[in-house]
């Protein structure tokens, strides 16, 4: 089982490695900006809430998030058996400690957390692009700063938390889409070897 937290700033490229990943071991895919944008799409409740905290570049706060994965995972349950990609959670301290508690009450837990480290200015400009093919509504300039300095104030200080568990395993982001690919892979190929 492996339950994998891919982990980085926004526009790192956690959701294209993401779509690698599953194709490659398998796992059941979690995105909770995918899941929240869902639920604007579908016009609930939820979203609505969901929306404003988007738009404004801000976190969702910690209880209706953790509120909300823990239902993904009870939703799932069949299918995140064989293990789980996290991928945009946990964002804060609370989140991580929350994910630790659901994994254990499941009797499993984190494998690793895969950290995408990008420079900051490579970050901006991917985004500002992601935002010219999708029109996803937070990918411009102003939320992407704002989303940049949530990043470093409630969100990076989860490295440290990881690095200090021994779970933290830094990849460099920069470059294609297969050569980070293939760093991950190394890396998870190593550690399911010792397993
Ligand atoms: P993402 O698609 O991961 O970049 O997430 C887009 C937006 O959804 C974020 O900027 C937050 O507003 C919200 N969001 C996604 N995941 C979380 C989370 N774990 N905690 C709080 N807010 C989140």
């Amino acid at each position: 089982m492996l339950n994998i937290v891919i982990f980085g700033a926004p526009g790192s490229g956690k959701g294209t490695q993401s779509d690698k990943l599953i194709e490659h071991y398998g796992l059941f895919h979690i995105s909770t900006g995918d899941v929240l944008r869902d639920h604007i799409r579908r016009g609930t409740a939820l979203g609505a809430t969901a929306k404003q905290y988007i738009d404004a570049g801000r976190l969702i706060p910690d209880e209706l998030m953790i509120d909300i994965l823990a239902d993904v995972l009870d939703d799932n349950r069949e299918a995140t058996a064989a293990g789980v990609i996290f991928d945009g959670f946990p964002r804060t301290i609370a989140q991580a400690g929350a994910l630790e508690n659901m994994l254990a009450d499941r009797g499993t837990a984190l494998s690793t957390v895969i950290g995408l480290e990008v420079a900051e200015e490579e970050l901006i400009e991917r985004i500002l692009n992601r935002g010219r093919l999708t029109g996803r509504s937070d990918d411009t300039l102003e939320t992407a700063r704002k989303r940049l300095d949530v990043y470093h104030n409630q969100t990076s200080p989860l490295r440290n938390y990881y690095k200090e568990r021994g779970l933290y395993h830094a990849v460099q982001g920069s470059g294609g889409i297969d050569a980070v690919a293939e760093r991950i892979s190394r890396h998870l190929d190593a550690i399911t070897a010792d397993a």
